[in-house]
């Protein structure tokens, strides 16, 4: 792909993952607006249903089963997931990353280790940041907190999250989420200097 003028486009990844309860959502939301580089959120397609306030094309792409399938199978993805055993599937769209591309932007992926992992086979340069929160007991209270989930999907997300921390070292940085100051600056950091890298290259 070429851009203006013919120069080539930087094809630019950044994927952050971490357990649900690891402050990731928060992180994201200031990532947007702060990050150092410019970012282009991704919107995932899942088959999961809107939550109250969702909107399509904002929060995701909401598709049904049918559609998810077709486009899969039309190899619109770079990557899908079935996430937490709950049989929702969620997937990242080729037409997300270009739209990034396009604008010049790192594409940013908010997505589970699964697809972080087959994002990296098919970029190894992808940029991989895994959140996590100081201890288990810690992510268990944030997750408790939110008080929007049942006990079923609380133990469920506690098992995923036990299971995800287990990858955690595949990933290219580990960023505690201890205090949210601490942990946007240092994920700032880290792009700012992955730029530079990308720049020099
Ligand atoms: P939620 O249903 O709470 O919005 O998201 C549940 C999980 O799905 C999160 O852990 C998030 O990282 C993951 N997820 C969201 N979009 C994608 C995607 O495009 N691909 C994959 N593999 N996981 C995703």
């Amino acid at each position: 792909m070429a851009g203006a003028m013919g120069t080539p486009v930087k094809k630019r990844i950044v994927v952050l993952s971490g357990p649900s309860g690891s402050g990731k959502t928060t992180i994201v939301r200031r990532l947007t607006h702060e990050s150092p580089v410019q970012l282009y959120k991704s919107v995932s397609a899942t088959t999961r249903p809107p939550r109250p306030g969702e909107v399509d094309g904002d929060d995701y792409w909401f598709l049904d089963n049918q559609e998810f399938r077709r486009r899969v199978a039309a190899g619109e993805f770079i990557e899908f997931a079935e996430v937490f055993s709950s049989g929702f599937l969620y997937g990242t769209l080729w037409s997300e990353l270009d739209r990034a591309w396009a604008q010049g932007e790192w594409a940013f992926l908010e997505i589970d280790v699964e697809g972080a992992l087959r994002v990296v086979q098919q970029y190894p340069e992808a940029v991989t940041i895994f959140l996590r929160t100081p201890s288990s007991a810690e992510f268990e209270r944030r997750l408790r907190a939110r008080g929007t989930e049942s006990e079923e999907v609380i133990q469920r997300r506690i098992a995923t999250a036990e299971q995800e921390l287990r990858q955690a070292d595949r990933y290219r940085y580990i960023v505690v989420n201890d205090q949210l100051e601490t942990a946007v600056s240092e994920i700032c950091e880290i792009l700012k200097a992955e730029e530079k890298t990308y720049n020099a290259q």
